[in-house]
C-alpha cells in the first residue's frame, strides 16, 4: 500500500509501492479512483488517474492491483457504448445518473447476461492459442466466435452447447503439465500490448467505401491506415459517418477521443440510429462505440485509443474485416501532451512529447491484413482510420505531420471546398493514396484495367486543371485555347458531377464500383468526343459543352443501382449523336 505524496490534476505521486510495476492499474484515495503508473523510480511512482481528482491529497492511499489496463473481450461488446477505460456507460448511467460517479465498478461486459453458446470444438481435441471452441450469436449481424486466449493450449476434457453467462465455465482444457483450465467466454487483455498473430500480409484488397473520390482515386486497403486531417466545419464528421456506415467491414470500432463534448453526444445520439444499409439493421449490431465526452478527464482519453484497438484486435482474431475510427487523435495528443508536461519531460515541438510520433505510430501499426492465430489459417483485417483535427486547418503542426509519414492514404479536407459547398471536401490536389499499386491487380481482375486507367487520366485532367487555372488567372480565360478550354471542361465535369457526392441524398450516399467506373468513363468519353471534333475542326467550342445530353451528365450520378448500365449508354449514344451533328453542320458552312 502507498501514500500519495502529490497531485497534480490527472497525475498523482505516490511512494511506498515498491511492489507495484509499471502499466500497473491502481486505485488511488478513498474513492478508489482508477489509475495507471506511468513511471516509477523507485518506491515511487507516477501515476495517470482516469478519474476527476478534486479532493484527493496527500497521505491518501495508493493500492496497486497488480494487473496492467486491461480490457474485458467477450459477447456483449457489440451495441455497447464504453468510455476510454471500458467502463459501460449506459449501465454506470443507469446505475450513478448522468454525471459518473467517481470509483464506479461496474464490469464491462454484463455478467448476468446469458448467452446462447454453439460448441464446434469436441472433447479430445488438441487446441491452441486463436482456436475456435463454439459460437454465439451476439446480434443478427453478428458471429462471435469464442477462442482459446492466446498463451493457452491443452486437450478438450468437457465442452458443452448451451446458455451460459461470459463467466460460466463450458467446459475444460488440460494442459500439456497435466493442469486444468476451465474454459470461459470472457478474456482478458492489457490494451498497451497488441495481441498476437501468425503472419502479416500486404494488403491487396480494397475497403468498398462507396464514396468515389475514396474509393477512385484514393482507395484504402483492408488492413490498411488513413487519416482524414480537416479544420473544423469541412465534414470530417460525415466522412467518418460515410465510412462507418458504408464500409464492407464486418464490425466497425468507433473512438470517440473528446472531441467537443456537444459534438460526441452527436455521435452518441445519431449512431444508435443509423441502419446498415446492407441489411437494414442498426448500425449498432456491428459497431462498438468509444466514447469520452468532455466531462471525462483527459487521461481517459490517452487510454480510449488502446481500449478500442484492443477490442478491435479481438475480433480480427475471429476473421472479420475490421475498422477502427478515431475521432480525433488530435484530442488523443493533446492529452499525451498535458500529462507529459506534468511529469516534466523535456517538451518537444510545440510542447507535444518526443514521442508522440512513435505513440501515434505503435497506434497504426497494430492495423493490417493477418493470418490469425488457431489452426484453421483464416485472415482478418484490421483498418485504422484517425481524424486529425490540426487548428486553423494547417496541416503542418506536429500531430498532422507525424501523422502523415505513417499512415499510407491521406484525404485532405479542405476548407475552401467546403466553403463553395464542394463535398466531399477532399481535395484531390494534395491527397493520396500508397495502395495503388498493391490494389491494382484486384481492380484489373475485378472490373478490367479501364478502372485504374481512368483513375490516372482523371487525376492528371484534374492536375492540368490546376495548372491552367494559374494561367487563367494571369491572362484570362480567353486566350486559351480550344483544347486547353476543353480540359478546364471535363476538369469540371469530373469534380462536380463525379466527385461531388451527397452524403444525404439516399441515391448519391453510395456508390458501386460498377457506378463509379462507368460513370468516370462516360465522362471521360465526352471530354474524347470533343476533342475529336476540335481535331476535326470545330472551333466554337462553346457549342459542345452546350448540347442537350450535357445535362443529363449532372444527374447521371443519381440514376438508381439496377438503371444506370442501360441509361448511361443511352447518354453516350445522344452525346456522340449531337456532336456528330454539330462536327457535320461545321463542314457545310
Ligand atoms: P466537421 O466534423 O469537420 O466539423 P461536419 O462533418 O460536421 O464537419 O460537416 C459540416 C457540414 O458540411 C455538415 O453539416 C453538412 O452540411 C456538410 N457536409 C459535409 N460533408 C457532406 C457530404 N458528403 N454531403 C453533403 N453535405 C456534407
Amino acid at each position: 500500500m502507498g501514500k500519495i505524496v502529490k497531485v497534480s490534476g490527472p497525475l498523482v505521486v505516490a511512494e511506498g509501492l515498491e511492489d507495484a510495476n509499471i502499466s500497473d492499474v491502481v486505485r488511488v484515495g478513498k474513492q478508489r479512483l482508477i489509475g495507471e503508473i506511468l513511471t516509477m523510480t523507485g518506491g515511487s511512482a507516477s501515476i495517470q488517474v482516469y478519474e476527476e481528482t478534486s479532493g484527493l491529497g496527500p497521505g491518501a492511499d495508493v493500492e496497486t492491483t497488480g494487473v496492467p489496463l486491461s480490457v474485458e473481450l467477450g459477447p456483449g461488446l457489440l451495441e455497447n457504448i464504453y468510455d476510454g477505460i471500458q467502463r459501460p456507460l449506459l449501465e454506470v448511467r443507469e446505475q450513478t445518473g448522468p454525471t459518473i460517479a467517481r470509483g464506479v465498478d461496474i464490469p464491462a461486459l454484463n455478467r448476468a447476461k446469458v448467452w446462447e453458446f454453439t460448441a464446434t470444438a469436441s472433447v479430445g481435441d488438441a487446441v491452441s492459442g486463436g482456436d475456435i471452441l463454439g459460437t454465439v450469436a451476439e446480434t443478427s449481424s453478428v458471429l462471435h466466435k469464442i477462442m482459446v486466449p492466446p498463451n493457452t493450449a491443452g486437450t478438450i476434457t468437457e465442452i458443452s452447447s448451451g446458455s451460459f453467462t461470459v463467466t460460466d465455465v463450458f467446459g475444460k482444457l488440460k494442459t500439456a503439465s497435466g493442469g486444468s483450465v476451465d474454459l470461459i467466454m470472457l478474456q482478458k487483455w492489457p490494451v498497451r500490448v497488441a495481441r498476437p498473430y501468425e503472419k502479416k500480409f500486404v494488403p491487396s484488397n480494397p475497403l468498398n467505401s462507396g464514396q468515389r473520390i475514396i474509393d477512385t482515386l484514393f482507395p484504402l486497403a483492408k488492413g490498411g491506415t488513413a487519416a482524414v486531417p480537416g479544420p473544423f466545419g469541412s465534414g470530417k464528421t460525415v466522412v467518418q459517418h460515410q465510412l462507418a456506415k458504408w464500409s464492407d467491414v464486418d464490425i466497425v470500432v468507433y473512438i470517440g477521443c473528446g472531441e467537443r463534448g456537444n459534438e460526441m453526444t452527436d455521435v452518441l445520439m445519431e449512431f444508435p440510429e443509423l441502419k446498415d444499409p446492407r441489411n437494414g439493421e442498426p448500425l449498432m449490431k456491428r459497431t462498438v462505440l468509444i466514447a469520452n465526452t468532455s466531462d471525462m478527464p483527459v487521461a481517459a482519453r490517452e487510454a480510449s485509443i488502446y481500449t478500442g484497438i484492443t477490442i478491435a484486435e479481438y475480433f480480427r482474431d475471429m476473421g472479420y474485416d475490421v475498422a477502427v475510427i478515431a475521432d480525433s487523435t488530435s484530442r488523443w495528443a493533446e492529452a499525451l501532451r498535458e500529462m507529459s508536461g506534468r511529469l516534466e519531460e523535456m517538451p518537444g515541438e510545440e510542447g507535444y512529447p518526443a514521442y508522440l510520433s512513435s505513440r501515434l505510430a505503435q497506434f497504426y501499426e497494430r492495423a493490417g491484413c493477418v493470418e490469425c492465430t488457431g489452426a484453421d489459417a483464416r485472415r482478418g483485417s484490421l483498418t485504422a482510420i484517425g481524424a486529425v483535427s490540426p487548428p486553423g486547418g494547417d496541416t503542418s503542426e506536429p500531430v498532422s505531420q507525424a501523422t502523415m509519414r505513417i499512415v499510407k492514404v491521406f484525404w485532405g479536407l479542405d476548407s475552401s471546398l467546403a466553403y463553395a459547398r464542394h463535398f466531399p471536401a477532399i481535395n484531390w490536389l494534395n491527397s493520396y493514396s500508397l495502395y495503388l499499386d498493391t490494389l491494382k491487380p484486384w481492380y484489373d481482375a475485378n472490373f478490367g484495367v479501364g478502372f485504374m486507367q481512368s483513375r490516372s487520366r482523371a487525376m492528371s485532367i484534374l492536375q492540368e486543371e490546376a495548372e491552367l487555372q494559374e494561367i487563367v488567372k494571369l491572362v484570362g480565360a480567353d486566350s486559351l485555347s480550344a483544347p486547353d478550354r476543353l480540359t478546364l471542361e471535363t476538369a469540371k465535369m469530373i469534380r462536380e458531377d463525379f466527385l461531388q457526392q451527397n452524403a444525404f441524398v439516399d441515391e448519391d450516399s453510395y456508390s458501386s464500383y460498377d457506378k463509379q467506373a462507368k460513370l468516370l468513363a462516360l465522362i471521360l468519353t465526352y471530354g474524347d468526343v470533343c476533342r475529336e471534333a476540335i481535331n476535326k475542326g470545330v472551333t466554337d467550342v462553346a457549342k459542345l459543352f452546350d448540347i442537350e445530353a450535357r445535362e443529363r451528365f449532372g444527374r447521371a450520378k443519381m440514376i438508381l443501382p439496377g438503371e444506370f448500365a442501360q441509361r448511361y449508354a443511352d447518354i453516350e449514344r445522344d452525346m456522340r449523336y449531337q456532336i456528330n451533328e454539330i462536327i457535320e453542320g461545321g463542314e457545310e458552312v
